[in-house]
């Protein structure tokens, strides 16, 4: 039963996963280009261990003709004679074991900077990317591809030079040594070698793909317990603790049952692999031994022909494991080489600049059609306008879903609108350097905001990373932070982030102003909370606000009604367009769809 159960899962995965993208040969090259003199190196010193590792069998022959001989004569002297053969071997073993020193050195040197190279560039190239991209694709694959993929390349990598070039030159030398010792011995070998190594792999494939599967039920089991533990709150709030054990129990229960077969499937293998190697020792003494007696082969020749011949069993055995390692080195790598290629269709920089002196901050979005990337079928925007005049504010409103956030997306051209432009002085934002807008023009407070992991010196600094220590004290006073951030012991150096203080949610949004404000931005965007604040962090966070919208151009995205009445002109959305525009008195004495928000909202705050 279990059985089936393990091969359903392969199935769903096998249609659910994506399919594996190209292995692109130059980008490797691209990476491997500048390693190239380190990589030879080590391709030499590799080659070159191997043929002394095939010189190794031929001399212990040498040193076992002494010793018969010895034995058969007792005569000469045992020591002069064997000097000369166990020098040799001890001098051969020396070289040989520098020489993987040095290929090892040189070929880790290799990987880690092909990985490290790699790693940075993907990173850059996902940086790049446009938010529709982070849209589609989930965080938490993207940085296993940093991660796991490119790990998993790195070893493939290093293990398929050094193995495969130490494995396949042995094999063949070997083989040849053996020729030349006893053509009969090795016609006998090649039959019977291959089988067995065949029949390793092919349990050895077995094996492997059993302890995969184990492998992804144990991070199945561990993703029950991450998404428990991480949510706890929640799970304690529902009295959830008991289901969560059984989710989880019976998880960990499957993947035990899964490792036990795959440890049970393992004793056998080894078992197995034990009767086999011993027997074919067992063998070549029996075979060699007929031949030593009708004199075809010396007892030197014997034991160069046992210890080449295990040499070539190690080979053959670590080849056909290369085989795996070739596979999921081509498929890591892919996964990694896929997205670094990849253009965004925003590009970061590059346009025009208008000179901070002439810039009036007027905004108009003319005509603007939109649907998200991920769902193209539901139109959000339908021929919506809108014209911030600069200097005012401009309060958006509207049911939620209704589409409020997506336009000040589309002013920062997270997304570009399918049809229609948005104007920045009367031009068009997609002739303009995306860099300069996000970076000076456009201030984004987002009102849940992301505090970086450092200090809050450098999350307000965010904003603008060459601004002077005054600077961001001065943007945190505007932001009525300075007060609060000066009573923590450590001031303006205190840790906020995963690992930092905690901050309450009036005292983020108050550093995510500042981060805004140090830029002195000629628009400023503010995404509203949809969370409410308490009363008396609201009046700080409001008071810091109306600092902050003074002489600038202002589009408030209002989840909430109350924060907006003081703005010049309230825009109610609704179906994707603009269906209301005026003041707030304006639009209460109108008796539109602004005063049935309005009085809904009420009713609900008095529920
Ligand atoms: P509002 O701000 O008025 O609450 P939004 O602009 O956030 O509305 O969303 C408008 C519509 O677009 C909603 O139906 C929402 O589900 C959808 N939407 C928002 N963001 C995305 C996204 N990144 N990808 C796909 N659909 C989205």
């Amino acid at each position: 039963h279990c059985e089936a159960d393990v091969n359903n899962n392969t199935l769903g995965e096998v249609i659910t996963k994506d399919p594996v993208p190209e292995f692109k040969w130059h980008i490797l090259w691209e990476f491997v280009k500048p390693q190239l003199f380190a990589l030879i190196c080590a391709v030499v010193l590799a080659f070159g261990s191997a043929m002394l590792n095939i010189q190794i069998p031929l001399m212990l022959g040498d040193l076992v003709n002494v010793v018969a001989r010895y034995l058969r004569e007792h005569s000469g002297n045992y020591v002069s004679e064997i000097k000369g053969p166990a020098m040799k071997l001890l001098g051969l073993y020396g070289i040989q074991g520098l020489l993987t020193t040095g290929y090892i050195i040189l070929l880790s040197k290799v990987g880690e900077r092909v990985a490290a190279d790699m790693r940075k560039t993907l990173f850059a190239s996902l940086l790049r990317q446009d938010v529709a991209f982070f849209d589609a694709n989930k965080t938490g694959q993207l940085v296993n591809r940093l991660t796991a993929d490119i790990q998993e390349f790195k070893s493939s990598f290093k293990l398929i030079i050094s193995q495969g070039l130490r494995s396949i030159t042995q094999t063949v030398g070997c083989f040849v040594s053996l020729y030349v010792i006893s053509p009969k011995l090795t016609g006998l070998t090649v039959v019977v070698l291959p089988c067995l190594v065949g029949a390793g792999a092919l349990i050895g494939s077995f094996l492997r793909k059993l302890s995969r599967l184990a492998q992804e039920q144990v991070a199945k089991a561990t993703g029950v317990a991450d998404e428990a533990l991480g949510n706890v709150r929640t799970v304690k709030a529902f009295a959830m603790e008991e289901r969560e054990l059984q989710l989880y129990a019976y998880e960990v229960d499957k993947s035990c049952e899964m490792n036990e077969n795959l440890g049970g499937g393992i004793a056998v293998f080894q078992g197995l692999s034990n009767v086999a190697l011993n027997c074919i020792v067992l063998g070549t003494i029996f075979a060699g031994g007929t031949l030593i007696s009708s004199n075809e082969m010396s007892p030197g020749d014997l034991m160069s022909f046992l210890v080449a011949s295990q040499t070539v069993q190690r080979s053959l055995a670590s080849i056909s494991i290369l085989f795996g390692q070739v596979v999921r080195g081509i498929s890591s790598g892919a996964r990694v080489f896929e997205y670094l290629s990849l253009q965004p269709t925003i590009p970061l920089s590059g346009g025009g600049r208008i000179p901070y002196h002439s810039l009036i901050g007027r905004v108009d979005f003319m005509n603007i059609s939109f649907s998200y990337p991920t769902r193209p079928g539901h139109e959000v925007l339908k021929k919506f306008n809108l014209t911030l005049p600069p200097c005012k504010t401009i309060a958006i409103v509207g049911e939620s879903g209704g589409g409020k956030s997506t336009v000040a997306s589309l002013l920062e051209r997270f997304y570009d609108p399918t049809s229609g432009v948005v104007m920045l002085d009367g031009l068009d934002i997609r002739t303009l350097d995306l860099a300069w807008i996000r970076g000076q023009v456009i201030g984004f407070i987002n009102q849940e905001p992301v505090l970086f992991g450092s200090s809050i010196l450098e999350n307000i600094r965010f904003g603008k990373p060459d601004a002077t220590d005054a600077e961001v004290i001065s943007a945190a006073k505007q932001a009525n932070a300075h007060r609060f951030i000066t009573s923590f012991p450590d001031g303006y150096n205190t840790m906020v982030g995963e690992r930092g203080v905690t901050l309450s949610g009036g005292q983020k949004q108050r550093i995510a102003i500042a981060r805004a404000l140090i830029k002195n931005p000629s628009i400023l965007v503010l995404d509203e909370a949809t969370s409410a604040l308490d009363a008396e962090s609201e009046r700080v966070v409001q008071e810091a606000l109306d600092r902050a919208t003074k002489g600038r151009t202002v589009l408030i995205i209002a989840h909430r009604l109350s924060t907006i009445q003081g703005a010049d002109l309230i825009c109610v959305m609704s179906n994707g367009r603009i269906v209301e525009a005026g003041t707030h008195l304006e639009l209460l004495s109108k008796g539109g769809l602004y005063s049935d928000l309005i009085c809904r909202q009420r009713a609900e705050g008095q529920k």
